[in-house]
């Protein structure tokens, strides 16, 4: 299963898509329990992977090297990637996975992020690069400002980032002309990276291009049957205040308390309580429902919700135009299936963007 641990609530940055720490009364910037506490819960579990999440959670290095002695699991962590020198080498060599936020170019990152970001981000993903052998994930937000082909080809070609993989800024900002933005922009970019990836996997390389690596992986496997990100029933996140939570964005909505640290897990959330139409939506097999949280707050209301769920049908559509060529290259031994299947809860993403 799939822990994502709040160490605290607190950021140093202040990014436009959540304005920086999380008040103090929703997310305690210290945990509220112990590391031998936290042992107890996960040692039921056989095969976990702990993900340290913020606020920014190298601002609090010392439950992060806490967690990491005591308890046995696969460990990354979800950084804004400006504050690597908090945690002593020794700690980031053991992480199996690392997702840096940037959002493509320069300019593009430090108008969202801040003046200076992209450059600090980048510097940390080369030095772990010289030295841990860990994923380094370049975890995007796409705004009306992204150019999907441009920003995704620019980080992959960077050199440090060994994947990268996005987030649509919808839903929780507010509404902006996304549908049209989608069809004129976006789904042409989608068009141009499969193309992108195509030519790679005739070479016999595999872009880390984690929304395409999922989608194919529900198209062999024979899907997800939840949402991708395992929100609920797979994946479950602890707040400082020792809340066990389905959602990491969910720190204050009633419906994602699932149980707390003591007292365990006392209800799971499966996805036909939530949206019984997205169990008859032809693309449930890749989608999975997208996004709990999105399910349920629907803060685009059901107009929003199908705007989203249009583009997704039709990013869905352009991914799996690669699985002929990968069935015809892995008949003849130029690269595998196997090669291609990727785990979403091995490194806290969502795949649908
Ligand atoms: S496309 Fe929309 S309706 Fe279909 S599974 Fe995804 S979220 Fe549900
Ligand atoms: S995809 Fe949605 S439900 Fe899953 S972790 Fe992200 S916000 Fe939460």
């Amino acid at each position: 299963m799939l822990w994502i641990i709040h160490t605290t609530g607190k950021c140093n940055l202040k990014c436009s898509y959540c304005g920086g720490s999380i008040p103090e009364e929703l997310m305690p910037w210290k945990p509220r329990y112990s590391a031998r506490e936290l042992k107890k819960l996960i040692d039921s579990d056989p095969d976990p992977t702990i993900i340290f999440y913020g606020g920014e959670p190298l601002l609090n290095p010392d439950f992060i090297m806490e967690v990491m002695d005591s308890i046995e699991a696969r460990f990354g962590v979800q950084t804004n990637g400006t504050l690597p020198h908090l945690l002593p080498e020794y700690y980031w060599k053991r992480m199996d996975t690392v997702l840096l936020s940037i959002d493509g170019v320069e300019w593009l990152t430090d108008k969202y992020r801040g003046k200076g970001v992209y450059r600090r981000v980048l510097s940390t993903a080369k030095w772990l690069s010289e030295f841990c052998n860990c994923r380094r994930i370049a975890r995007m937000t796409v705004t009306r400002d992204t150019c999907i082909y441009r920003d995704v080809i620019h980080l992959l070609e960077l050199g440090p980032f060994t994947h990268v993989h996005w987030q649509l800024n919808v839903v929780w900002s507010s509404k902006w002309p996304f549908l049209e933005w989608a069809k004129n922009r976006y789904l042409r970019g989608i068009a141009n990276l499969v193309q992108y990836m195509a030519g790679k996997l005739v070479d016999g390389e595999i872009p880390g291009i984690i929304p395409f690596l999922g989608v194919l992986t529900a198209e062999k496997t024979g899907g997800w049957g939840h949402i991708p990100c395992g929100a609920g029933l797979r994946s479950f996140s602890i707040a400082t205040d020792g809340r066990i939570l389905a959602c990491p964005i969910a720190i204050g909505e009633k419906w994602a308390t699932l149980g707390n640290i003591w007292s365990g897990i006392e209800k799971v959330i499966r996805i036909d309580y939530v949206s019984p139409n997205c169990l008859s939506c032809d693309y449930f097999k890749w989608c999975g429902g997208r996004c709990l949280y999105s399910l349920y707050e629907k803060y685009w209301g059901d107009e929003g919700q199908k705007e989203i769920c249009w583009v997704t049908k039709r990013t869905i559509d352009h991914i799996l135009k690669l699985v002929p060529l990968i069935d015809r290259l892995s008949k003849k031994g130029v690269i595998s299936w196997d090669e291609i299947l990727y785990d979403p809860l091995m490194d806290s993403t969502e795949v649908i963007p």
